[in-house]
């Protein structure tokens, strides 16, 4: 059996839109009658019990990224439809959002496509998700670029995004709607007037900055500014321009500030202290460690420092002899912190005096000094690769 209607797959369209438009042009007006009728279908090649798992009524929950336990199934769903819709073999699964197992900082980490994102980038999509009415003259569909919190305007038209309708003033929502090209109220999104959107006039090169998802979630939490914020991308874009000098002049900073308010000795105060949070934010900068571009920074700043204040001879610690945690140690050697234990069980790296030998097992407890991790990491030229084996090249 085959679709009486084929429909192929535009450029970047999500996996909602498609399965929405398909079955529009098969004749469905719901997506909840369309599933009950492939259900039947699907009966043969996935078990009663696993069905609703595998397509579910509702296209809000079709996404691969938000099946459970049923995720497998949902595979298997998804590439009978493209048989049904003679497309090519696994582009619905290119148009998916995965789940993966790897981090930014806090933020689970999604793919599409090879790509990997923060979720926290995406829009919730029980809310709105705004449309270009230029890109919906050319194409009835909706692209995945709209789903992003950091994008407010059509890069392609240069053009603001509208989030209502112009005649009802509702929120508009595909997915909640089931209808790509109009309002509820019947309102043609394609003849909404648009706003040029200024700034995308002005940097028209500051997209490629947008695609670093890594970029934009690390810049969002260290200088506070929204996700969604009218300005984000002028801010980012600012920003960047002066990157790394401007990055490393905040880190100085706290430096000088350390200097001054210090008030015991640098061997008992936590690089967290001094540097305040700078490593744990710089986690969500990207989910591979050694590709992280601020982690780099933090780390050539932290050769630099270590150079410009050396090992004093009469044991007076300096603002090098400060303390990371486990954690902080693991990731400015960009490895995992079973290999940090087993560096301080080889004896190459010490434990802070007045720690208590369980102590140091706690990830949170700042014990080793970041002079010897930095001398570590400078001795394995640690950067630029992935060294989660750092000790089998000892
Ligand atoms: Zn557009
Ligand atoms: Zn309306």
């Amino acid at each position: 059996m085959k679709f009486l209607i084929r429909t192929n797959i535009f450029e970047d369209e999500t996996l909602e839109s498609y399965l929405l438009r398909l079955a529009n042009a098969n004749g469905f007006t719901k997506f909840s009658l369309f599933q009950n009728s492939l259900k039947e279908l699907f009966s043969r090649e996935i078990s009663k019990r696993r069905l609703s798992g595998a397509l579910p009524p509702s296209l809000s929950r079709v996404n691969l990224y938000k099946a459970k336990n049923s995720s497998v199934f949902r595979v298997r769903a998804l590439k009978l439809i493209e048989q049904l819709a003679n497309i090519e073999k696994r582009s619905l699964l290119d148009i998916s959002i995965l789940r993966t197992n790897l981090r930014f900082g806090a933020s689970r980490t999604l793919s599409r496509n090879g790509v990997l994102f923060p979720k926290l980038i995406l829009r919730d999509d029980s809310c709105t998700i705004p449309v270009c009415p230029e890109c919906l003259k050319q194409s009835s569909c909706i692209r995945f670029d709209w789903h992003l919190k950091t994008v407010s305007y059509c890069h392609l038209h240069q053009v603001d995004l509208i989030h209502h309708c112009p005649q009802c003033d509702a929120e508009l929502n595909y997915i909640k709607n089931e209808l790509i090209d109009s309002c509820t109220c019947g309102f043609r999104l394609a003849d909404a007037s648009v706003n040029k959107n200024e700034t995308a006039v002005a940097v028209e090169n500051e997209s490629e900055s947008l695609a670093d998802f890594g970029k934009c979630l690390w810049f969002s939490k260290h200088k506070g500014v929204a996700l969604d914020a009218h300005d984000f991308i002028l801010k980012l874009g600012s920003y960047f321009k002066a990157w790394p000098q401007n990055y490393l002049s905040e880190l100085q900073g706290f430096e000088r500030k350390a200097q001054i308010i210090q008030s015991q000795p640098f061997n008992k105060i936590a690089v967290n202290d001094i540097w305040k949070e700078q490593l744990s934010i710089a986690k969500c900068a990207s989910p591979v460690r050694y590709k992280n571009a601020v982690i780099n920074v933090i780390a050539d700043y932290f050769i630099e420092l270590v150079d410009r204040y050396p090992a004093s001879e009469n044991q007076h610690a300096n603002i090098a002899d400060s303390l990371l945690t486990l954690i902080e140690a693991s990731l400015l050697m960009r490895t995992t912190t079973e290999q940090v234990y087993l560096l301080v069980e080889q004896g190459y790296l010490d434990i802070a005096v007045n720690i208590k030998t369980e102590q140091y097992l706690e990830s949170h407890i700042p014990v080793f000094f970041l002079r010897q991790v930095v001398e570590l990491m400078q001795s394995q030229g640690v950067r630029g690769h992935d060294f989660n084996r750092l000790t089998t090249v000892w």
